[in-house]
């Protein structure tokens, strides 16, 4: 007797079921597609019970005549594709024909449906994947689908659901990425008789997410600077730096309008942040890209949650570029905080106020504005002298910037500043209060007050300059005074071996010394270290793991984050005044200057505002 026999079609569609349809949150994205492919202009969804009792979506699409209703229904039937050659260039969101049939398979199932110019509708009820009745309706055009009892005839299916609470959750996870991802389409979510949001049709993102989120978290976000690509058009909005979050929820990306799960992608995203991202944290983004269909495989997935490109690399170096210069280009107004706020002494021509000549001339003034022109006998601070590191040479207490301004007590900062001296007008000033802790920069501006951390924002200036050295000419090293030569375990010499170009344009002078033995000569000059084996293997066990993948650069850059740290100026080293304004002038010029290598920020600012509702001033 044959073993072998062909299933029949509602076992083969709960088969295929258990692909698509994993819990009552694949129902609403099956659905809500259908009703975008369908052109639809405003989606209704209703659940009950998290989504197993009842889920309903009613929407204002084309609809579909009598016999396309009973074909969509069967397996395999789509309107989206025709033949194998239309699978290399997908633009629907659906295309696989098995959604309606999977989900009518595992549930007790009703489908409305009228086309815009039709007299009647249809109805259908399928339970179970077996079709009741069909029969004429009266709906209005567009179609309804209602899906009741999810899993009822599965019950270890159902065994393996959540909590209504989480699937709830995932329910509405879902929603708010095909509301992100067509921000033309007007949504209505309603939870067990309860609205939780209405989603006006709007032309633009912005909006769309201000709507999802709030305005606290729009104002979170820069809009992306498109790459300059053939191939792909990058739009959408991400997180400033600094701006994160613990979990991937708001990490979202988006091909060609599907929202995907890419690996790829969030690897890129992730080493365009790089340093601006604190370890643990994920970037938010709404990150679309727009590349023609043919350069993507969407049917990888069942749920068609996944894509594959057909130029990897190609897509990485794009986003990673698109990222970087979104943060970057923050800079400007960044910067802007810095500036103090425009105050006119009484009696002073406003003109007069900044500029340092006229201010200091005038020595009662208690203007506290200062210069940051190149002072003479100003001491680089942070530079990459072979006495690099000036610890212990800083032992001057930070003078009180009054002291510029009132000659009796200019000694405490003798040089730095002569009173008298017109000096040309200065790029950017700022207007330090004093230092906290021996640690925070107090400075003022129009908005209120501003914090530097002066450690975070040295590790950046230094961090910045290293890199650069390391990407021109190569950190310089110093020479050990006796070579030493060490063994590593196979896997480690291996990861040493594929990296010693990078390694020595870090300063580090390692060659290989035989089979998984190498020897080192010479460590970068800011980097302390007596014993260059046990430097080596510190910087082996840091960095191996965080940066098997990327490349030299990327590893160059995440050693300069890792060993930079323990050379910034320590917390509590007192900086004398102009070394405070070099270190902001320096700052100032980062490529990225709102965080430290490690993403905390660099600055924080206290409003005007914040005070004042804080001193019971405003409610
Ligand atoms: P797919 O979306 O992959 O084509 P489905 O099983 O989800 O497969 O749907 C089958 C077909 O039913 C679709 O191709 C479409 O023609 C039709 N259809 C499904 N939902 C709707 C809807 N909401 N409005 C109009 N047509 C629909
Ligand atoms: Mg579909």
């Amino acid at each position: 007797m044959s073993r072998i026999r062909l299933l029949s079609e509602t076992v083969a569609s709960q088969v295929a079921a258990g692909e698509v349809v994993e819990r009552p949150a694949s129902v609403v994205k099956e659905l809500v597609e259908n009703s975008i492919d369908a052109g639809a202009g405003k989606i209704d969804v209703m659940i009950r019970r998290g989504g197993v009792s009842l889920v309903r979506v009613i929407d204002d699409g084309s609809g579909m005549d009598r016999d396309d209703a009973l074909l969509s229904l069967e397996r395999h039937a789509t309107s989206k594709i025709r033949s194998a050659a239309d699978l290399q260039a997908i633009a629907t969101l659906g295309f696989r024909g098995e959604a309606l049939p999977s989900i009518a398979s595992v549930s007790r199932f009703r489908l409305t449906t009228r086309e815009s110019g039709a007299v009647a509708g249809t109805e259908i009820i399928v339970n179970g994947g077996k079709i009741d009745f069909v029969r004429d309706g009266g709906e209005a055009p567009g179609t309804q689908v209602e899906v009741r009892s999810l899993f009822y005839n599965l019950p270890a299916r159902r065994k393996f659901l959540r909590s209504e609470n989480t699937e709830t959750r995932n329910i509405e996870h879902q929603l708010h990425l095909q509301a992100i991802g067509h921000s033309r389409v007007a949504f209505t979510f309603v939870r067990d008789e309860r609205l939780v949001f209405q989603l006006p049709s709007t032309e633009s993102l912005i909006d769309r997410l201000r709507d999802l989120y709030g305005t606290q978290l729009v104002e979170r976000l820069l809009e992306v600077k498109s790459a300059a690509s053939s191939q792909i058009r990058v739009t959408g909005f991400i997180g400033r730096a600094g701006a994160s979050r613990q979990a991937r929820d708001q990490q979202l990306t988006f091909v060609n309008g599907r929202a995907v799960e890419n690996p790829l992608l969030n690897a890129a995203l992730r080493e365009g942040y790089h340093t601006a991202l604190m370890k643990g944290q994920y970037p938010i983004t709404f990150f679309f890209l727009e590349i023609d269909p043919a350069s993507v495989d969407v049917n990888v997935h069942p749920a068609k949650r996944e894509v594959r490109f057909r130029d990897p690399g190609g897509v990485r170096e794009i986003v990673v570029q698109c990222i970087q210069q979104t943060l970057e280009s923050e800079r400007a107004s960044w910067q802007e905080q810095f500036r103090p706020p425009v105050v006119t002494p009484p009696g002073t021509p406003v003109a007069g106020v900044a500029d340092p000549g006229q201010k200091s001339a005038s020595s009662n003034t208690p203007s506290l504005q200062h210069s940051i022109n190149p002072i003479p006998g100003d001491r680089d601070l942070p530079h990459l002298e072979p006495d690099f590191a000036l610890r212990g040479q800083r032992s001057v207490e930070f003078a009180p910037p009054r002291s510029v301004i009132q000659p009796q007590h200019t000694q405490a900062v003798a040089g730095v500043a002569d009173p008298g001296q017109i000096q040309p007008r200065p790029p950017q000033e700022f207007q330090i209060i004093g230092v906290l802790n021996k640690l925070y920069v107090l400075m003022e501006n129009a908005d209120g007050l501003v914090l530097v951390d002066q450690h975070a924002a040295h590790e950046r200036i230094l961090f910045e300059e290293l890199r650069k050295r390391m990407e021109e000419q190569g950190v310089p090293s110093q020479k050990l005074l006796l070579p030493q030569t060490f063994d590593l375990p196979p896997r480690d010499a291996e990861w040493v071996e594929r990296n010693v170009s990078t390694l020595q344009k870090m300063g580090i002078g390692i060659e290989s010394f035989g089979p998984n033995t190498f020897k080192i000569d010479s460590l970068p000059v800011f980097v302390t270290a007596a014993d260059g084996v046990q430097f080596m293997q510190s910087v082996i066990d840091e960095l191996k793991s965080a940066s098997n993948s990327s490349s030299p650069l990327r590893l160059g850059e995440d050693m300069i984050a890792k060993t930079v740290c323990r050379h910034a100026v320590k917390a509590n080293d007192p900086l004398r005044y102009p070394e405070l304004e070099k270190l902001l002038r320096d700052l100032l010029e980062c490529d990225l200057p709102y965080c430290c290598p490690h993403g905390r920020p660099t600055m924080i600012q206290i409003s005007l505002a914040e005070l004042e509702k804080k001193f019971g001033r405003k409610i």
